[in-house]
């Protein structure tokens, strides 16, 4: 092998260790927080919050009316008993005794308004949570994915970074330096020549340039400064 197919195939590790590298990078990303998680977790907070609230308000709307019904059942027991005489007592107590009954009527009915709106939150809560469940599983999943990639990718790495010290130290070190610069430049440094065409710009090669080429020597694109190489 010549320096110049050399110095392709040190090209060839190099664009699989930079491919390798932007995995990570994207692997890295993706792992930890998840955005999707979170909005479903505060959904069912805010929903678990709601029905509290709800809940809540039916209690003390029961307890208004286990207040009333206090109220009420003395005074008809007072009103029925036959112990009082005024005709005016009897008509004030009887219309103390209706507006009770009137208010409480009106919070049976809230109550019945409240029950249906906790069952609707309930309904909610417990579909939330189950997308949540279903969300972080596959997340859960997700991530022990990323994690196995991240290990091969890795694993991938060191080994194609080992190849490449292996091969770099076979090449003369003013070459491997000649090449790293164009690599700065280009994303190709080195370019493969085909029937006489410069790879890297689709120029064709001038005649005593592909007898270099031919020979095995390192030569350089006249047009994009590329490193040629034959297959
Ligand atoms: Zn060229």
């Amino acid at each position: 092998m010549n320096v110049a197919q050399q110095l392709h195939q040190l090209q060839e590790i190099d664009l699989e260790i930079e491919a390798n590298e932007g995995a990570l990078r994207q692997i890295t990303r993706q792992i930890g927080e998840s955005e999707v998680v979170a909005r479903a977790q505060k959904k069912l907070a805010s929903e678990r919050q709601h029905l509290e609230e709800l809940q809540h308000q039916q209690h003390a709307t029961e307890w208004e009316i286990d207040d009333l019904t206090a109220k009420i059942t003395p005074a008809e027991e007072k009103l029925y008993s036959g112990r009082i005489t005024s005709t005016k007592e009897l008509a004030n107590l009887q219309h103390e005794v209706d507006g009770f009954k009137a208010h409480r009527g009106q919070l049976e009915d809230k109550v019945l308004e409240i029950m249906e709106q906790v069952e609707q939150a309930e309904a909610s809560v417990a579909t939330t949570g189950e997308e949540l469940k279903k969300l972080e599983t596959e997340w859960q999943n997700q991530q022990q994915q990323l994690s196995a990639d991240m290990e091969r990718v890795k694993a991938v790495l060191a080994d194609l970074r080992h190849k490449r010290q292996v091969l770099s130290d076979k090449i003369d070190p003013q070459m491997v330096s000649l090449y790293q610069q164009l690599r700065k430049q280009k994303v190709t440094a080195v370019a493969r020549v085909e029937q006489g065409i410069c790879g890297g710009c689709r120029i064709s090669l001038s005649t005593a340039n592909l007898q270099q080429v031919r020979s095995g020597s390192l030569v350089q694109c006249t047009n994009c400064g590329r490193l040629l190489y034959l297959a």
